[in-house]
Protein backbone atom coordinates (compact mmCIF):
# COMPACT_ATOMS: atom_id res chain seq x y z
CA UNK A 1 0.00 0.00 0.00
CA UNK A 2 1.10 3.28 -0.58
CA UNK A 3 0.40 7.22 0.65
CA UNK A 4 0.31 10.19 -0.56
CA UNK A 5 2.66 12.50 0.72
CA UNK A 6 0.38 15.25 -0.18
CA UNK A 7 -3.07 14.92 0.67
CA UNK A 8 -3.08 11.34 2.66
CA UNK A 9 -4.95 9.64 0.03
CA UNK A 10 -4.06 5.39 0.52
CA UNK A 11 -3.40 3.39 -2.77
CA UNK A 12 -4.06 0.04 -2.76
CA UNK A 13 -1.60 -1.90 -4.88
CA UNK A 14 1.94 -3.39 -5.28
CA UNK A 15 2.87 0.13 -7.25
CA UNK A 16 2.02 3.54 -6.45
CA UNK A 17 -0.71 4.85 -9.53
CA UNK A 18 0.84 7.15 -11.89
CA UNK A 19 -1.49 10.33 -10.65
CA UNK A 20 -3.17 10.29 -6.94
CA UNK A 21 -6.83 10.25 -7.70
CA UNK A 22 -7.23 12.77 -4.94
CA UNK A 23 -4.87 15.71 -5.01
CA UNK A 24 -3.49 15.05 -8.59
CA UNK A 25 0.52 14.74 -7.02
CA UNK A 26 2.76 12.60 -9.17
CA UNK A 27 3.61 9.33 -8.47
CA UNK A 28 6.88 10.13 -6.87
CA UNK A 29 4.80 11.45 -4.00
CA UNK A 30 4.08 8.35 -2.71
CA UNK A 31 5.69 6.63 -0.34
CA UNK A 32 5.08 3.27 0.96
CA UNK A 33 2.87 2.72 3.61
CA UNK A 34 5.45 0.71 7.11
CA UNK A 35 4.08 -2.08 8.69
CA UNK A 36 2.25 -0.27 11.25
CA UNK A 37 -0.60 1.08 8.98
CA UNK A 38 -0.74 -1.29 6.67
CA UNK A 39 -4.02 -3.60 7.72
CA UNK A 40 -5.62 -1.19 9.76
CA UNK A 41 -9.23 0.09 9.28
CA UNK A 42 -10.49 3.19 7.29
CA UNK A 43 -11.49 4.50 10.63
CA UNK A 44 -8.50 3.62 12.31
CA UNK A 45 -6.71 5.20 9.54
CA UNK A 46 -9.06 8.36 9.89
CA UNK A 47 -7.24 8.74 13.67
CA UNK A 48 -4.31 8.64 11.94
CA UNK A 49 -4.96 11.91 10.29
CA UNK A 50 -5.86 9.66 6.61
CA UNK A 51 -9.05 11.90 6.45
CA UNK A 52 -12.30 10.91 4.47
CA UNK A 53 -11.73 8.34 2.97
CA UNK A 54 -13.29 5.00 2.26
CA UNK A 55 -16.23 7.03 4.89
CA UNK A 56 -20.12 7.09 3.85
CA UNK A 57 -21.63 10.85 2.65
CA UNK A 58 -18.25 11.71 2.12
CA UNK A 59 -17.61 11.83 -2.06
CA UNK A 60 -14.25 12.64 -3.54
CA UNK A 61 -14.30 15.95 -3.54
CA UNK A 62 -15.11 16.81 0.13
CA UNK A 63 -12.83 13.80 1.14
CA UNK A 64 -9.82 16.09 -1.22
CA UNK A 65 -11.10 19.33 0.09
CA UNK A 66 -10.57 17.94 3.67
CA UNK A 67 -7.26 16.30 3.79
CA UNK A 68 -5.66 19.08 2.03
CA UNK A 69 -6.89 21.59 4.81
CA UNK A 70 -5.73 18.96 7.44
CA UNK A 71 -7.30 20.34 10.24
CA UNK A 72 -5.23 21.14 12.88
CA UNK A 73 -5.63 23.16 16.15
CA UNK A 74 -4.65 26.65 16.40
CA UNK A 75 -3.05 26.75 19.74
CA UNK A 76 0.26 25.00 18.64
CA UNK A 77 3.76 26.69 19.76
CA UNK A 78 5.54 23.07 20.30
CA UNK A 79 8.85 24.28 20.92
CA UNK A 80 7.64 26.42 24.23
CA UNK A 81 5.44 24.00 26.16
CA UNK A 82 8.42 22.88 28.62
CA UNK A 83 7.87 24.23 31.96
CA UNK A 84 9.90 24.11 35.02
CA UNK A 85 12.58 22.33 33.73
CA UNK A 86 10.66 18.87 33.70
CA UNK A 87 10.55 16.73 30.86
CA UNK A 88 6.74 16.28 29.44
CA UNK A 89 6.17 14.86 25.75
CA UNK A 90 5.00 17.12 23.53
CA UNK A 91 1.32 16.94 23.53
CA UNK A 92 1.30 18.61 19.76
CA UNK A 93 3.05 15.58 18.35
CA UNK A 94 6.32 15.77 16.60
CA UNK A 95 7.41 19.35 15.50
CA UNK A 96 9.07 17.58 12.74
CA UNK A 97 6.00 15.79 11.20
CA UNK A 98 3.84 19.36 12.10
CA UNK A 99 6.31 20.76 10.05
CA UNK A 100 6.62 18.23 7.50
CA UNK A 101 2.83 17.87 7.39
CA UNK A 102 0.98 21.60 7.96
CA UNK A 103 4.04 23.58 6.98
CA UNK A 104 1.89 26.42 6.11
CA UNK A 105 1.02 26.86 9.27
CA UNK A 106 4.58 26.74 10.85
CA UNK A 107 5.63 28.87 8.46
CA UNK A 108 3.08 31.79 8.84
CA UNK A 109 5.27 34.02 12.07
CA UNK A 110 2.24 33.78 13.62
CA UNK A 111 0.91 30.93 13.08
CA UNK A 112 -2.38 31.43 11.78
CA UNK A 113 -4.66 28.74 11.06
CA UNK A 114 -4.69 28.35 7.91
CA UNK A 115 -6.15 25.39 7.05
CA UNK A 116 -9.49 26.13 9.16
CA UNK A 117 -10.04 29.75 8.33
CA UNK A 118 -10.00 28.76 4.53
CA UNK A 119 -13.02 25.95 5.05
CA UNK A 120 -14.69 28.55 7.15
CA UNK A 121 -14.15 30.70 3.91
CA UNK A 122 -15.40 27.52 1.94
CA UNK A 123 -18.30 27.10 3.95
CA UNK A 124 -19.46 31.21 3.72
CA UNK A 125 -18.66 31.72 7.31
CA UNK A 126 -16.16 34.87 6.42
CA UNK A 127 -16.93 36.59 10.02
CA UNK A 128 -15.83 33.29 12.00
CA UNK A 129 -12.86 33.00 9.41
CA UNK A 130 -11.92 36.71 9.98
CA UNK A 131 -12.14 36.13 13.70
CA UNK A 132 -10.27 33.33 14.06
CA UNK A 133 -7.48 35.05 11.43
CA UNK A 134 -7.70 38.10 14.11
CA UNK A 135 -6.63 35.53 16.80
CA UNK A 136 -3.56 35.24 15.17
CA UNK A 137 -2.44 38.16 12.87
CA UNK A 138 -4.25 40.68 14.43
CA UNK A 139 -4.62 42.70 11.36
CA UNK A 140 -6.65 40.27 8.35
CA UNK A 141 -7.94 43.13 6.43
CA UNK A 142 -4.43 44.52 5.97
CA UNK A 143 -2.84 41.47 5.30
CA UNK A 144 -4.81 39.76 3.02
CA UNK A 145 -3.38 42.53 1.00
CA UNK A 146 0.12 43.06 1.46
CA UNK A 147 1.28 39.69 3.59
CA UNK A 148 4.81 38.71 2.49
CA UNK A 149 3.03 35.06 2.87
CA UNK A 150 5.52 32.66 3.65
CA UNK A 151 3.33 30.55 4.57
CA UNK A 152 2.67 30.00 0.89
CA UNK A 153 5.89 28.98 -0.34
CA UNK A 154 5.24 26.39 2.02
CA UNK A 155 1.99 24.98 1.18
CA UNK A 156 1.96 21.18 -0.40
CA UNK A 157 -0.32 21.95 -2.95
CA UNK A 158 2.87 23.89 -4.67
CA UNK A 159 4.10 19.98 -4.94
CA UNK A 160 0.62 19.42 -7.29
CA UNK A 161 0.93 22.82 -9.34
CA UNK A 162 0.68 26.51 -7.52
CA UNK A 163 -0.10 27.35 -3.99
CA UNK A 164 -3.44 27.73 -2.22
CA UNK A 165 -4.05 31.91 -2.20
CA UNK A 166 -3.70 31.65 1.47
CA UNK A 167 -3.57 35.43 1.48
CA UNK A 168 -5.81 36.47 -0.91
CA UNK A 169 -8.36 34.12 1.08
CA UNK A 170 -8.00 35.69 3.90
CA UNK A 171 -9.07 39.25 2.14
CA UNK A 172 -12.11 37.64 1.01
CA UNK A 173 -12.78 36.79 4.85
CA UNK A 174 -11.82 40.14 5.52
CA UNK A 175 -14.10 42.17 3.08
CA UNK A 176 -16.94 40.11 3.15
CA UNK A 177 -17.49 39.53 6.96
CA UNK A 178 -20.61 41.68 6.90
CA UNK A 179 -20.25 42.52 10.51
CA UNK A 180 -17.34 43.49 12.64
CA UNK A 181 -17.51 41.84 16.17
CA UNK A 182 -16.40 44.13 19.17
CA UNK A 183 -14.26 42.73 22.63
CA UNK A 184 -15.46 43.86 25.77
CA UNK A 185 -12.14 44.87 27.69
CA UNK A 186 -11.57 42.68 30.74
CA UNK A 187 -11.06 43.82 34.17
CA UNK A 188 -8.18 45.91 34.49
CA UNK A 189 -5.11 44.19 36.72
CA UNK A 190 -3.77 47.31 37.72
CA UNK A 191 -0.60 47.28 36.00
CA UNK A 192 0.18 49.68 33.83
CA UNK A 193 1.82 49.75 30.00
CA UNK A 194 3.91 52.23 28.08
CA UNK A 195 4.87 51.60 24.25
CA UNK A 196 7.06 53.34 21.88
CA UNK A 197 5.99 53.56 18.21
CA UNK A 198 2.01 52.32 16.76
CA UNK A 199 3.52 50.17 14.15
CA UNK A 200 2.04 46.52 13.69
CA UNK A 201 4.33 45.37 16.76
CA UNK A 202 3.93 48.19 18.75
CA UNK A 203 0.15 47.83 18.28
CA UNK A 204 0.59 43.96 18.13
CA UNK A 205 1.70 44.00 21.84
CA UNK A 206 -0.38 46.60 23.23
CA UNK A 207 -3.44 44.33 21.69
CA UNK A 208 -2.47 41.05 23.61
CA UNK A 209 -1.70 43.00 26.95
CA UNK A 210 -4.98 44.53 26.75
CA UNK A 211 -6.92 41.66 26.99
CA UNK A 212 -5.66 40.62 29.89
CA UNK A 213 -6.38 43.61 31.66
CA UNK A 214 -3.45 45.73 31.45
CA UNK A 215 -3.57 49.77 30.94
CA UNK A 216 -1.66 50.04 27.89
CA UNK A 217 -0.71 54.13 25.90
CA UNK A 218 1.31 54.24 22.65
CA UNK A 219 3.54 56.96 21.94
CA UNK A 220 4.00 57.53 18.09
CA UNK A 221 5.70 60.29 16.37
CA UNK A 222 3.59 60.51 13.66
CA UNK A 223 -0.23 61.29 13.39
CA UNK A 224 -1.12 58.29 12.21
CA UNK A 225 -1.27 54.55 13.20
CA UNK A 226 0.15 51.58 11.92
CA UNK A 227 3.81 52.46 11.36
CA UNK A 228 4.77 51.41 7.65
CA UNK A 229 1.61 49.92 6.82
CA UNK A 230 0.64 53.69 6.85
CA UNK A 231 3.22 56.08 6.19
CA UNK A 232 5.13 53.43 3.74
CA UNK A 233 2.71 51.62 1.61
CA UNK A 234 0.57 53.97 -0.74
CA UNK A 235 -2.73 54.12 -0.54
CA UNK A 236 -3.38 51.96 -3.83
CA UNK A 237 -2.17 48.79 -2.32
CA UNK A 238 -3.57 49.55 1.66
CA UNK A 239 -6.76 52.27 1.44
CA UNK A 240 -6.54 53.60 4.99
CA UNK A 241 -10.01 52.80 6.38
CA UNK A 242 -8.91 49.42 6.65
CA UNK A 243 -5.99 50.16 9.02
CA UNK A 244 -8.23 52.46 10.87
CA UNK A 245 -11.23 49.77 11.30
CA UNK A 246 -8.25 47.10 12.67
CA UNK A 247 -6.48 49.37 14.32
CA UNK A 248 -9.64 50.56 16.16
CA UNK A 249 -10.57 46.84 17.06
CA UNK A 250 -7.64 47.91 19.59
CA UNK A 251 -8.09 51.11 20.66
CA UNK A 252 -11.52 49.69 21.68
CA UNK A 253 -9.85 47.99 24.18
CA UNK A 254 -8.46 51.06 26.05
CA UNK A 255 -5.70 51.00 24.30
CA UNK A 256 -4.62 55.21 23.97
CA UNK A 257 -2.56 55.96 21.43
CA UNK A 258 -0.67 59.83 21.60
CA UNK A 259 0.04 60.91 18.46
CA UNK A 260 2.20 63.29 17.80
CA UNK A 261 4.72 62.17 20.66
CA UNK A 262 8.50 61.68 19.72
CA UNK A 263 10.14 59.63 22.65
CA UNK A 264 13.29 61.15 22.93
CA UNK A 265 11.96 64.47 22.06
CA UNK A 266 8.07 65.30 23.37
CA UNK A 267 8.64 63.36 26.20
CA UNK A 268 11.43 60.83 27.72
CA UNK A 269 12.11 57.14 27.69
CA UNK A 270 13.31 57.45 31.13
CA UNK A 271 9.76 59.44 32.58
CA UNK A 272 8.28 56.36 30.72
CA UNK A 273 9.98 53.98 32.87
CA UNK A 274 9.65 55.90 35.83
CA UNK A 275 5.93 55.72 35.30
CA UNK A 276 4.99 52.33 33.99
CA UNK A 277 5.46 49.06 35.27
CA UNK A 278 6.35 47.73 31.77
CA UNK A 279 7.54 49.38 28.92
CA UNK A 280 8.07 48.17 25.08
CA UNK A 281 10.36 49.46 22.30
CA UNK A 282 8.76 48.63 19.15
CA UNK A 283 10.13 51.53 17.12
CA UNK A 284 10.80 49.71 13.72
CA UNK A 285 13.77 50.62 11.53
CA UNK A 286 12.66 53.78 9.90
CA UNK A 287 16.45 55.54 8.79
CA UNK A 288 17.22 55.20 5.71
CA UNK A 289 20.48 53.71 4.71
CA UNK A 290 22.52 56.25 2.20
CA UNK A 291 23.72 55.78 -1.05
CA UNK A 292 27.50 56.07 -0.34
CA UNK A 293 28.57 57.36 -3.32
CA UNK A 294 29.38 61.52 -4.63
CA UNK A 295 26.25 63.15 -5.95
CA UNK A 296 24.33 61.59 -2.86
CA UNK A 297 23.30 65.28 -1.13
CA UNK A 298 22.17 66.87 -4.97
CA UNK A 299 18.91 68.47 -5.38
CA UNK A 300 16.65 65.61 -6.48
CA UNK A 301 18.08 62.96 -4.57
CA UNK A 302 15.13 61.81 -1.99
CA UNK A 303 15.13 58.50 0.10
CA UNK A 304 12.73 55.85 -0.40
CA UNK A 305 11.01 56.36 2.84
CA UNK A 306 11.02 60.14 3.02
CA UNK A 307 9.39 60.39 -0.30
CA UNK A 308 6.64 57.66 0.49
CA UNK A 309 6.07 59.35 3.80
CA UNK A 310 5.59 62.47 2.50
CA UNK A 311 3.04 60.54 -0.06
CA UNK A 312 1.36 59.08 2.90
CA UNK A 313 0.63 61.97 5.26
CA UNK A 314 0.45 64.57 1.95
CA UNK A 315 1.86 67.03 4.57
CA UNK A 316 3.88 68.64 2.03
CA UNK A 317 3.43 68.56 -1.97
CA UNK A 318 5.10 66.26 -3.56
CA UNK A 319 7.53 66.87 -5.98
CA UNK A 320 8.45 63.84 -9.17
CA UNK A 321 10.69 64.29 -11.55
CA UNK A 322 9.63 63.35 -15.29
CA UNK A 323 12.24 60.92 -15.37
CA UNK A 324 12.95 58.83 -12.13
CA UNK A 325 15.64 56.12 -11.36
CA UNK A 326 15.26 53.89 -8.12
CA UNK A 327 18.00 52.32 -6.77
CA UNK A 328 17.18 48.79 -5.11
CA UNK A 329 15.16 46.15 -5.30
CA UNK A 330 12.68 45.27 -2.09
CA UNK A 331 9.42 46.43 -1.02
CA UNK A 332 10.63 50.24 -0.48
CA UNK A 333 11.85 50.01 -4.14
CA UNK A 334 8.51 48.71 -5.86
CA UNK A 335 6.00 50.87 -3.70
CA UNK A 336 8.31 53.76 -5.01
CA UNK A 337 8.59 53.19 -8.82
CA UNK A 338 5.03 52.54 -9.29
CA UNK A 339 3.96 56.03 -7.14
CA UNK A 340 5.98 58.15 -9.29
CA UNK A 341 4.00 56.90 -12.61
CA UNK A 342 0.88 57.74 -10.44
CA UNK A 343 2.24 61.26 -9.76
CA UNK A 344 2.87 62.43 -13.00
CA UNK A 345 6.31 61.00 -13.96
CA UNK A 346 7.24 59.88 -17.28
CA UNK A 347 10.02 57.43 -17.06
CA UNK A 348 10.54 55.29 -13.84
CA UNK A 349 13.17 52.84 -13.95
CA UNK A 350 14.21 50.73 -11.25
CA UNK A 351 17.81 49.58 -10.88
CA UNK A 352 18.93 46.30 -8.77
CA UNK A 353 22.87 45.18 -8.01
CA UNK A 354 22.12 41.17 -8.04
CA UNK A 355 19.94 39.16 -11.13
CA UNK A 356 16.14 39.35 -11.65
CA UNK A 357 15.92 35.58 -9.26
CA UNK A 358 17.37 37.22 -6.40
CA UNK A 359 15.04 39.98 -6.17
CA UNK A 360 13.09 40.24 -3.02
CA UNK A 361 10.04 41.28 -4.33
CA UNK A 362 7.43 39.35 -5.65
CA UNK A 363 7.06 37.87 -9.20
CA UNK A 364 3.58 39.29 -9.78
CA UNK A 365 4.77 42.51 -8.48
CA UNK A 366 7.16 42.61 -10.78
CA UNK A 367 4.57 41.62 -13.54
CA UNK A 368 2.58 44.36 -12.47
CA UNK A 369 5.35 47.04 -12.42
CA UNK A 370 6.33 46.27 -15.86
CA UNK A 371 2.49 46.07 -17.36
CA UNK A 372 2.12 49.70 -15.34
CA UNK A 373 5.61 50.93 -17.27
CA UNK A 374 8.40 50.38 -14.91
CA UNK A 375 11.98 49.85 -16.34
CA UNK A 376 13.85 47.36 -14.53
CA UNK A 377 17.45 47.36 -14.64
CA UNK A 378 19.25 43.80 -13.19
CA UNK A 379 22.68 43.87 -12.82
CA UNK A 380 23.90 47.23 -12.28
CA UNK A 381 25.28 49.67 -9.11
CA UNK A 382 25.07 53.35 -9.09
CA UNK A 383 28.97 55.02 -8.75
CA UNK A 384 27.44 58.51 -8.80
CA UNK A 385 24.81 60.77 -9.07
CA UNK A 386 25.42 63.71 -11.18
CA UNK A 387 24.39 67.28 -11.30
CA UNK A 388 23.85 70.55 -13.32
CA UNK A 389 25.66 73.66 -12.25
CA UNK A 390 22.18 74.50 -10.49
CA UNK A 391 23.16 71.28 -7.64
CA UNK A 392 20.09 69.48 -9.35
CA UNK A 393 20.19 65.95 -10.22
CA UNK A 394 20.65 65.28 -14.22
CA UNK A 395 21.68 61.37 -14.07
CA UNK A 396 23.09 58.90 -12.29
CA UNK A 397 26.43 56.38 -13.31
CA UNK A 398 25.54 52.99 -13.36
CA UNK A 399 28.29 50.08 -13.59
CA UNK A 400 27.17 46.82 -14.74
CA UNK A 401 28.38 43.62 -12.76
CA UNK A 402 28.96 40.07 -12.93
CA UNK A 403 28.59 37.50 -10.30
CA UNK A 404 31.32 36.46 -8.32
CA UNK A 405 32.29 34.57 -4.91
CA UNK A 406 29.23 33.92 -2.65
CA UNK A 407 28.40 36.17 0.21
CA UNK A 408 27.47 35.93 3.48
CA UNK A 409 23.52 35.28 2.20
CA UNK A 410 25.03 32.23 -0.06
CA UNK A 411 24.08 34.16 -3.31
CA UNK A 412 26.61 34.83 -5.70
CA UNK A 413 28.51 38.44 -4.78
CA UNK A 414 27.45 41.11 -7.51
CA UNK A 415 30.88 42.00 -8.67
CA UNK A 416 31.51 45.57 -10.79
CA UNK A 417 32.92 44.74 -14.42
CA UNK A 418 35.92 47.85 -14.81
CA UNK A 419 35.16 50.41 -17.75
CA UNK A 420 31.06 48.95 -18.07
CA UNK A 421 29.72 52.34 -16.50
CA UNK A 422 26.83 54.41 -17.93
CA UNK A 423 24.96 57.19 -17.60
CA UNK A 424 20.92 57.00 -16.99
CA UNK A 425 19.67 60.34 -17.65
CA UNK A 426 17.07 61.32 -14.81
CA UNK A 427 15.85 64.18 -12.56
CA UNK A 428 15.28 62.25 -9.70
CA UNK A 429 17.16 59.70 -7.74
CA UNK A 430 15.46 57.67 -4.92
CA UNK A 431 17.26 55.57 -2.76
CA UNK A 432 15.40 52.65 -1.60
CA UNK A 433 18.37 50.49 -0.48
CA UNK A 434 17.77 49.54 3.42
CA UNK A 435 16.64 51.23 6.73
CA UNK A 436 17.72 50.90 10.16
CA UNK A 437 17.20 52.07 13.56
CA UNK A 438 17.26 55.50 14.69
CA UNK A 439 18.42 55.01 18.41
CA UNK A 440 18.50 58.78 19.56
CA UNK A 441 15.54 57.98 21.60
CA UNK A 442 17.14 56.04 24.06
CA UNK A 443 18.30 58.67 25.89
CA UNK A 444 21.97 57.02 27.31
CA UNK A 445 19.76 54.54 29.49
CA UNK A 446 21.75 51.41 28.37
CA UNK A 447 25.11 50.42 28.74
CA UNK A 448 24.83 47.00 27.01
CA UNK A 449 24.03 47.73 23.04
CA UNK A 450 24.69 45.61 20.22
CA UNK A 451 26.89 47.26 16.93
CA UNK A 452 23.70 48.41 15.93
CA UNK A 453 23.35 50.71 19.35
CA UNK A 454 20.22 48.40 19.83
CA UNK A 455 19.72 47.26 23.65
CA UNK A 456 20.85 43.42 24.12
CA UNK A 457 18.12 41.95 25.02
CA UNK A 458 17.96 38.15 26.73
CA UNK A 459 16.02 35.39 25.98
CA UNK A 460 13.36 36.94 26.82
CA UNK A 461 13.03 40.04 25.11
CA UNK A 462 14.05 42.05 27.98
CA UNK A 463 16.49 45.15 28.17
CA UNK A 464 18.84 45.23 30.74
CA UNK A 465 16.81 47.63 32.39
CA UNK A 466 14.19 46.36 34.69
CA UNK A 467 11.29 47.13 33.53
CA UNK A 468 12.27 47.45 29.33
CA UNK A 469 11.60 45.01 26.73
CA UNK A 470 11.89 45.16 22.96
CA UNK A 471 10.69 43.67 19.94
CA UNK A 472 9.67 43.86 16.13
CA UNK A 473 12.08 44.97 13.52
CA UNK A 474 13.67 47.11 15.92
CA UNK A 475 15.04 44.07 17.36
CA UNK A 476 15.16 41.65 14.04
CA UNK A 477 15.93 44.19 11.30
CA UNK A 478 13.68 44.87 8.44
CA UNK A 479 11.28 42.09 7.97
CA UNK A 480 7.80 41.82 7.41
CA UNK A 481 4.60 42.77 8.67
CA UNK A 482 3.79 39.33 9.80
CA UNK A 483 6.94 38.65 11.13
CA UNK A 484 6.78 42.05 13.52
CA UNK A 485 3.22 40.75 14.56
CA UNK A 486 4.77 37.71 15.33
CA UNK A 487 7.03 39.29 17.78
CA UNK A 488 4.17 41.21 18.94
CA UNK A 489 2.50 38.65 20.30
CA UNK A 490 5.86 36.64 21.33
CA UNK A 491 6.98 39.25 23.83
CA UNK A 492 3.49 40.72 24.87
CA UNK A 493 3.44 36.79 26.42
CA UNK A 494 6.90 37.08 27.66
CA UNK A 495 5.59 40.21 29.47
CA UNK A 496 3.08 38.77 31.06
CA UNK A 497 4.31 35.56 32.76
CA UNK A 498 7.31 37.44 33.93
CA UNK A 499 4.44 40.01 35.54
CA UNK A 500 3.04 36.86 36.68
CA UNK A 501 5.39 35.30 37.71
CA UNK A 502 5.18 32.25 35.24
CA UNK A 503 8.40 32.57 33.12
CA UNK A 504 10.38 29.40 33.01
CA UNK A 505 13.33 29.34 35.16
CA UNK A 506 15.69 27.50 32.71
CA UNK A 507 17.58 29.34 30.32
CA UNK A 508 17.68 26.57 27.33
CA UNK A 509 13.92 25.50 27.25
CA UNK A 510 14.25 21.48 26.75
CA UNK A 511 12.26 19.62 24.22
CA UNK A 512 11.18 16.14 24.21
CA UNK A 513 10.66 14.30 21.06
CA UNK A 514 7.24 12.14 21.21
CA UNK A 515 8.70 8.56 20.95
CA UNK A 516 9.29 7.20 17.84
CA UNK A 517 6.05 5.16 17.73
CA UNK A 518 4.33 7.83 18.07
CA UNK A 519 5.89 9.89 15.11
CA UNK A 520 4.11 8.64 12.46
CA UNK A 521 0.17 7.75 14.53
CA UNK A 522 0.37 11.05 16.85
CA UNK A 523 -2.73 10.35 17.45
CA UNK A 524 -2.28 7.15 19.20
CA UNK A 525 -1.28 9.48 22.04
CA UNK A 526 -5.08 9.71 22.10
CA UNK A 527 -5.91 5.41 21.90
CA UNK A 528 -3.10 5.26 24.98
CA UNK A 529 -4.80 7.50 27.01
CA UNK A 530 -2.07 9.77 27.35
CA UNK A 531 -3.96 12.44 25.77
CA UNK A 532 -7.05 13.43 25.08
CA UNK A 533 -6.90 14.91 21.46
CA UNK A 534 -3.47 15.83 20.06
CA UNK A 535 -3.13 18.61 17.31
CA UNK A 536 -3.33 16.17 14.49
CA UNK A 537 -6.33 14.41 15.68
CA UNK A 538 -8.16 15.22 12.45
CA UNK A 539 -11.11 12.47 13.14
CA UNK A 540 -12.82 14.51 14.99
CA UNK A 541 -13.56 16.80 12.61
CA UNK A 542 -14.62 14.89 9.75
CA UNK A 543 -18.25 15.95 8.62
CA UNK A 544 -17.64 18.99 6.57
CA UNK A 545 -19.95 21.67 7.89
CA UNK A 546 -18.96 20.66 11.61
CA UNK A 547 -18.67 23.73 14.50
CA UNK A 548 -14.80 23.97 14.22
CA UNK A 549 -14.53 27.54 16.17
CA UNK A 550 -14.58 25.58 19.24
CA UNK A 551 -12.60 22.56 18.57
CA UNK A 552 -8.94 22.19 19.65
CA UNK A 553 -8.63 24.92 22.30
CA UNK A 554 -8.59 22.26 24.99
CA UNK A 555 -5.58 21.55 26.39
CA UNK A 556 -4.76 17.92 26.68
CA UNK A 557 -5.80 15.73 29.69
CA UNK A 558 -1.42 14.95 30.00
CA UNK A 559 -0.90 18.51 30.00
CA UNK A 560 -3.20 19.49 32.57
CA UNK A 561 -2.47 16.93 35.11
CA UNK A 562 1.71 17.22 34.58
CA UNK A 563 2.01 21.00 33.72
CA UNK A 564 -1.42 22.34 35.38
CA UNK A 565 -2.66 24.56 32.71
C1 LIG B 1 7.80 51.08 1.92
C2 LIG B 1 7.69 49.77 2.59
C3 LIG B 1 6.78 48.84 2.12
C4 LIG B 1 6.65 47.62 2.75
N1 LIG B 1 5.77 46.72 2.25
C5 LIG B 1 5.60 45.54 2.88
C6 LIG B 1 4.67 44.60 2.40
O1 LIG B 1 4.01 44.82 1.40
N2 LIG B 1 4.51 43.44 3.09
C7 LIG B 1 5.22 43.18 4.23
O2 LIG B 1 5.00 42.13 4.84
N3 LIG B 1 6.14 44.04 4.70
C8 LIG B 1 6.35 45.22 4.06
N4 LIG B 1 7.27 46.11 4.54
C9 LIG B 1 7.99 45.78 5.78
C10 LIG B 1 7.14 46.22 7.00
O3 LIG B 1 6.72 47.52 6.80
C11 LIG B 1 7.91 46.17 8.33
O4 LIG B 1 8.49 44.91 8.49
C12 LIG B 1 6.95 46.49 9.50
O5 LIG B 1 6.40 47.76 9.32
C13 LIG B 1 7.64 46.43 10.84
O6 LIG B 1 6.70 46.76 11.84
P1 LIG B 1 7.16 47.44 13.21
O7 LIG B 1 5.93 47.68 14.00
O8 LIG B 1 8.24 46.62 13.82
O9 LIG B 1 7.83 48.82 12.78
P2 LIG B 1 7.24 50.10 12.03
O10 LIG B 1 6.15 49.78 11.12
O11 LIG B 1 8.43 50.79 11.46
O12 LIG B 1 6.64 50.96 13.21
C14 LIG B 1 7.47 51.65 14.13
C15 LIG B 1 6.67 52.83 14.68
O13 LIG B 1 7.44 53.45 15.71
C16 LIG B 1 7.32 54.85 15.57
N5 LIG B 1 8.49 55.47 16.22
C17 LIG B 1 9.79 55.28 15.92
N6 LIG B 1 10.56 55.99 16.76
C18 LIG B 1 9.72 56.62 17.62
C19 LIG B 1 9.91 57.50 18.72
N7 LIG B 1 11.14 57.87 19.12
N8 LIG B 1 8.82 57.97 19.37
C20 LIG B 1 7.57 57.62 18.99
N9 LIG B 1 7.32 56.80 17.94
C21 LIG B 1 8.39 56.30 17.29
C22 LIG B 1 7.30 55.05 14.08
O14 LIG B 1 6.79 56.33 13.72
C23 LIG B 1 6.41 53.90 13.63
O15 LIG B 1 5.06 54.27 13.65
C24 LIG B 1 7.44 47.32 3.89
C25 LIG B 1 8.38 48.25 4.36
C26 LIG B 1 8.50 49.46 3.73
C27 LIG B 1 9.50 50.45 4.25
S1 LIG C 1 -0.60 36.10 7.97
FE1 LIG C 1 0.59 36.00 6.05
S2 LIG C 1 2.02 34.29 6.43
FE2 LIG C 1 0.38 34.10 7.96
S3 LIG C 1 -1.17 32.77 7.01
FE3 LIG C 1 -1.76 34.86 6.51
S4 LIG C 1 -0.86 35.26 4.48
FE4 LIG C 1 0.19 33.48 5.36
Amino acid sequence: MFRCKVCGWIHEGATPPDECPSCGAPADRFRAMDAAEVGLTARELAALGIVGQGFEGIDIEDSRRIRLLSFIDASFFSPFTIRSGKRYPIYTGDPQWFSDNIPCMTACPSHTDISRYIALVADGRYADSYELNREHNVFPGCLGRMCARPCEDACRRKEVDAPIGICYIKRVAADYRGETRHEVPPAPNGKTVAIVGAGVCGLTTARQLARKGYSVDIYERFPVPGGVMWTGVPEWRLPRDVIAEEVALITDLGVRIHYNMEVGKDIQLQQLSDEHDVVVLTAGCQTATGLGVPGEELEGVVSGLQFLEDVALGQKDVWVGKRVVTVGGGFTSMDCVRTVLRLGSERSVMTYRRTMHEIPVEELELEEAEIEGVEIQYMVTPTRVIGDENGHVIGIELVKNELGEPDASGRRRPMPVPGSEFVEECDMVIVAIGQKQDNRFLGGMFKNVDRRGVPLLDQNLKTEVHNIWAAGDYVINPTNFISSIGEGKRVADLIDQEIRGTLPKEKEMEITRIPTEYVSAPNALISEGVAEWTMTSMSRRLVWGDDYTGVGRARSRYVRQHVGE
